[in-house]
């Protein structure tokens, strides 16, 4: 089983930030914006983003994207690829 290499989760501008406005409630749109802006000033938001895509991480916010974002993502991507 390969354990992917999330070393570069050491370098995200989210370290040492609230962890609370990453793992928000769903409804939580001022955590989620918060967090978001972090993003926008992160290092490894395109790594991070594309991690949390391959991974399908179901929860918080990643690379920039909250989980109603990435779901819409899967799902689209999912309608393509049956056609
Ligand atoms: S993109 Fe956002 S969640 Fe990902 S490492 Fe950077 S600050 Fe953290």
């Amino acid at each position: 089983m390969n354990v992917p290499d999330l070393t570069w989760r050491d370098l995200g501008a989210c370290q040492g930030a609230d962890l609370t406005l990453f793992y928000p409630e769903p409804d939580d749109r001022r955590s989620i914006r918060l967090a978001k802006a972090i993003c926008t000033t992160c290092d490894v938001q395109e790594r991070c983003r594309s991690h949390a895509m391959d991974a399908r991480e179901p929860a918080g916010v990643w690379g920039g994207t909250d989980e109603r974002e990435r779901r819409r993502i899967w799902r689209s991507q999912g309608r393509r690829l049956r056609y």
